[in-house]
C-alpha cells in the first residue's frame, strides 16, 4: 500500500471503536474566536503585510474561517526584500547592547501581554492552552539569553596570528544582510519570531514567510518586538502558499532558515545550494523514548503523556516510538494507557484540557490512515484510535499502538500526531540499535534511575537531542546548548552559539606589523625557508596552538 491509499477498511475500523476520553467542558464565559480575532485585530497585524491579493487562515477548533489576510505576490516579495535591504544597514550600524534591549523588552511584552497570544496560538492551532504557554516559555527563555548574551558571542575575538605578536588577527563577526525564514504552524510563535531573535540581535533584516494558517501569531510578534523598539521595516512577514511564496523568499534571500517537513527541507535546501547560500534546517523526527529495566514507571507513564499528546504530536520533537524493558512492560503500560485514557479534550480559550486537536483535515487524515492501516495489518489499539467530532472536527483521542510492525507506515513514517507505537525489548543494545534504526535523528528520551547509565545510553543514541528522565522540555528549553537534527532531520542547529552565528559571516582581519611574511633584511630565498623551518620547529616545542 502507498502512503497516500487509504486503507478500505477504513471507516469501518474506525466506526466500531467507541470514544472514551472525558470532555474538557469550556468555563462559562469564556473568550471566543469572535471575540479575539476582531476585524480591528485583523486590521491592526496585517497593516505591515506586502500582499496585494486575498488569502484565508482557519481555525482547527472548529473548522471556520479565521481571518482574511493578504496574499503575497512575487512581486510583492521583491518589495519586501527592498525595503528590508534598505533598511538592514543602519540596524546594523545600531550598537549591539541597544539591539539587545530590544529583545530584552520583547520578553517582558511577552509575558505580560500572553492572554493575547496564547488565544491567538489556541484559534490558530487548535493546542490546548497549557502546549500554547510552552511556547510563551520557548519565547521569553530565547529572547532573554540572545538579549544578554549576544555581545559575548559577536565579540570580537583576537587570535594568535601565523607569527606570533608580528601578525595581529581578529575575527569578526559581520551580519549576512536579510535572512529568509521559512516557518510551520506547529509552534507559530516559537518556530518564527523564537528563530528571528537571534538574527535580529545579530544585525540582520528578516523577511519571514510564515505559514498561512498561522500568520496572525507571527504577526503579533511582530507588532510586539516593533513596540520593543525593533525598526518596522527590518521585519518584513509575506504570506501565501508555500510552494509560491517560499521560493520566491529563497530566491532572494542572503541566507534562509527553515523549519518544516523534510520533504520541503530538501526543496529549500537545492535552492539554496544553486545560489551558494547557507541554510538552516529544522525538519521532521519519528523520535524514540527508551523506558529502561530500572525507571520509576510511575514517573516514566506520566512522562510518556507529556512527551507523546503534547500539542496532540505535532511537535517535531515529540515521541512516536515507545521502546519499554520487558521486565517493566506491563507496568508501564497499564499506567501509560491509565493516564492516556484520562486525558480531557477540550476546544476552549482556558486552561483545564490536556489535549486540543489536531490542526486540520490533511492531519486529521494522515492520523486515521496510520492508525486504521496498522490496526488492518495485526496491531492492537491499547487507548484512542478513534475520532471525536462531538468535540470538534479535527479531535482525534489520543492513541497508543501495541504489536506495530513493517511494513505499517506508522512503523517508520512520521505520523505528526497524537499516536505512540509500543515495542517490548530485553536488551538494551537492541533497543538502541532499533531506536536509531531510522532515517531521522532529532530528539530521543531515556528513562532510568542511574544517572551515569542514562548518559551512557544518550550517547549511543543518534539524535541531536536526547533528554534524560523526561520527554522533550529540558534539552529544547536549554538555549545554551545547540538543538537541532542528525541525519534527514535536519541541517544545522538553532540555539546557543549555533544558533546566533549561523547568522553571521566570519570575518578574519590580519594586521601584518614590522615585518612582512617574506624574505627580508636582505635574505634570499633559501635562507628566509630555512629561517621560516626553524621558527615552525620552534613554535611546536613552545606548544603554540
Ligand atoms: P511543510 O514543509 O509543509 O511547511 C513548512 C513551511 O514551508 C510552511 O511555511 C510552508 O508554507 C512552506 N513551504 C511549503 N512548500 C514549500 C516550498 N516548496 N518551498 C518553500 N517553502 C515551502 O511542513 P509543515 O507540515 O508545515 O510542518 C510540519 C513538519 O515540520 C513536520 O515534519 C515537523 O516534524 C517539522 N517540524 C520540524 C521542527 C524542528 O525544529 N526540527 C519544528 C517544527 C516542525
Amino acid at each position: 500500500m502507498t502512503d497516500s491509499q487509504a486503507p478500505s477498511t477504513t471507516a469501518a475500523a474506525s466506526a466500531a471503536r467507541a470514544g472514551t476520553n472525558p470532555v474538557a467542558a469550556a468555563p462559562a464565559g469564556a473568550r471566543t474566536a469572535a471575540d479575539v480575532v476582531t476585524p480591528e485585530v485583523i486590521a491592526r497585524l496585517t497593516r505591515g503585510v506586502v500582499g496585494s491579493g486575498r488569502t484565508a487562515s482557519h481555525a482547527p477548533f472548529t473548522g471556520g474561517r479565521l481571518a482574511e489576510l493578504p496574499e503575497s505576490t512575487p512581486e510583492d516579495v521583491e518589495t519586501a526584500f527592498a525595503r528590508a535591504r534598505a533598511a538592514q544597514p543602519a540596524w546594523a550600524a545600531t550598537p549591539v547592547a541597544t539591539r539587545a534591549t530590544v529583545l530584552l523588552r520583547f520578553h517582558d511584552l511577552v509575558l505580560r501581554r500572553q492572554t493575547e497570544i496564547l488565544d491567538l496560538v489556541q484559534l490558530e492551532t487548535g493546542k490546548a492552552r497549557l502546549h500554547a504557554h510552552e511556547e510563551v516559555q520557548g519565547v521569553a527563555v530565547t529572547a532573554r539569553h540572545y538579549g544578554r548574551q549576544a555581545a559575548a558571542y559577536l565579540r570580537p575575538k583576537r587570535h594568535t596570528g601565523v607569527v606570533p605578536v608580528l601578525t595581529k588577527v581578529t575575527e569578526l563577526r559581520q551580519p549576512r544582510g536579510v535572512i529568509g525564514q521559512i516557518t510551520p504552524w506547529n509552534y507559530p510563535l516559537a518556530l518564527s519570531v523564537g528563530d528571528a531573535l537571534p538574527a535580529f540581535v545579530s544585525g540582520n533584516a528578516v523577511v519571514m514567510k510564515p505559514d498561512t494558517e498561522t500568520a496572525l501569531t507571527a504577526l503579533w510578534a511582530r507588532e510586539l518586538l516593533i513596540e520593543a523598539g525593533l525598526p518596522a521595516e527590518v521585519f518584513q512577514v509575506v504570506i501565501g502558499d508555500g510552494p509560491v511564496v517560499g521560493p520566491e523568499v529563497v530566491a532572494r534571500a542572503d541566507y534562509v532558515s527553515f523549519t518544516g517537513s523534510t520533504r520541503t527541507g530538501r526543496d529549500v535546501a537545492q535552492r539554496a545550494a544553486a545560489r551558494l547560500i547557507g541554510v538552516s534546517l529544522e525538519l521532521g523526527g519519528k523520535n524514540p523514548m527508551l523506558v529502561l529495566a530500572d525507571a520509576d514507571v510511575e514517573k516514566a507513564a506520566a512522562g510518556a503523556v507529556r512527551a507523546c499528546f503534547s500539542s496532540a504530536g505535532q511537535l517535531c520533537i515529540s515521541i512516536e516510538r515507545l521502546y519499554v524493558h520487558e521486565s517493566v512492560a506491563d507496568a508501564f503500560v497499564e499506567r501509560f494507557a491509565a493516564r492516556t485514557r484520562a486525558m480531557r479534550l477540550g476546544a476552549s480559550l482556558a486552561y483545564g484540557a490536556d489535549m486540543g486537536c489536531l490542526a486540520g483535515e490533511r492531519q486529521l487524515e494522515t492520523v486515521v490512515r496510520h492508525v486504521d492501516e496498522a490496526v488492518e495489518k495485526g496491531a492492537t489499539l491499547v487507548a484512542g484510535g478513534v475520532a471525536r467530532p462531538d468535540i470538534g472536527p479535527h479531535f482525534y483521542e489520543p492513541t497508543i499502538l501495541d504489536h506495530v510492525q513493517e511494513p505499517m507506515a506508522v512503523c517508520t513514517q512520521e505520523t505528526f500526531g497524537p499516536v505512540v507505537s509500543l515495542y517490548r525489548f530485553t536488551d538494551e543494545e537492541d533497543a538502541v540499535a532499533a531506536a536509531n534504526a531510522t532515517p531521522y535523528g532529532l530528539n530521543a528520551s531515556v528513562w532510568t534511575k542511574d544517572a551515569r547509565r542514562g548518559r551512557a545510553v544518550a550517547a549511543r543514541l543518534r539524535a541531536g537531542t536526547v533528554n534524560i528522565n523526561e520527554g522533550y522540555a529540558p534539552a529544547y528549553g536549554s538555549v545554551r546548548s545547540p538543538m537541532g537534527g542528525m541525519k534527514d532531520s535536519g541541517l544545522g542547529r538553532r540555539h546557543g552559539s549555533e544558533g546566533i552565528l549561523r547568522y553571521t559571516e566570519a570575518q578574519t582581519v590580519a594586521h601584518q606589523r614590522l615585518i612582512p611574511l617574506a624574505p627580508s633584511f636582505g635574505m634570499d630565498d633559501e635562507k628566509y625557508t630555512a629561517f621560516m623551518s626553524r621558527a615552525l620547529q620552534a613554535m611546536k616545542t613552545f606548544r603554540l596552538r
